[in-house]
């Protein structure tokens, strides 16, 4: 584990609900999955500048891969370096598919008014004057997707065990937000809603 020096702020997010944070350049972010296999979305937007927004496809592009690893900078909209990956116990995360929202349980399972991270963010982000119109695509966090050989994807529980984490270093001033996913209807989560911890750290 690298060195991130001392704690600033920590926050407990209960399952299926999401905290919103704010974060300095160069600051560290630790997403800690308390139970293991809880999929944490995460979204992030430039304090300076809310049309600027972490974003899974031109993070794709600029890596040209599917996963992220390792040393990993993640981009914006605006292709700016906003994170760098420089610690992660698990190695198994999604930057494919939506968050869920409250279509995806209505459409796909047939349940109506189930919580959603985009509702979860929608809630947290208001503060900010962010509305869910703003709310990008997601990192999700400790989500296991596999792709299989023809290309179709499969949805699996996750590889985190109890107490790993993933550290995101800033690479510019945020707000940012984690949603503990509500998902209970298919494996993502290990069949179980659980906690989040954040944590933000300096040197
Ligand atoms: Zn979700």
């Amino acid at each position: 584990m690298i060195e991130m020096g001392t704690l600033v702020s920590e926050v407990r997010v209960p399952g299926g609900y999401a905290k919103a944070f704010e974060m300095k350049k160069s600051q560290f972010l630790t997403i800690i999955d308390v139970e293991g296999q809880q999929v944490g979305d995460f979204v992030a937007f430039s304090k300076s500048d809310l049309k600027e927004k972490l974003s899974p496809v031109h993070t794709r592009t600029s890596l040209l891969k599917v996963k992220i690893s390792m040393g990993d900078i993640l981009r914006s909209n605006y292709r700016n370096p906003m994170f760098k990956i420089v610690a992660d116990a698990v190695g198994c995360h999604d930057i494919l598919l939506a968050m869920c929202d409250e279509q995806r349980y209505l459409v796909d399972y047939g349940v109506k008014d189930h919580r959603s991270c985009l509702a979860n963010f929608e809630e947290v982000l208001r503060t900010y004057g962010i509305s869910r119109e703003q709310i990008p695509d997601p990192f999700n966090t400790f989500q296991h997707t596999k792709i299989k050989a023809d290309g179709s994807l499969l949805q699996l529980p996750g590889l985190s065990q109890p107490g790993d984490c993933i550290v995101f270093q800033a690479l510019m001033d945020v707000i940012g937000a984690v949603s503990a996913c509500p998902m209970d209807l298919n494996p993502i989560g290990g069949n179980k809603i659980s906690d989040l911890i954040i944590k933000i750290n300096e040197r």
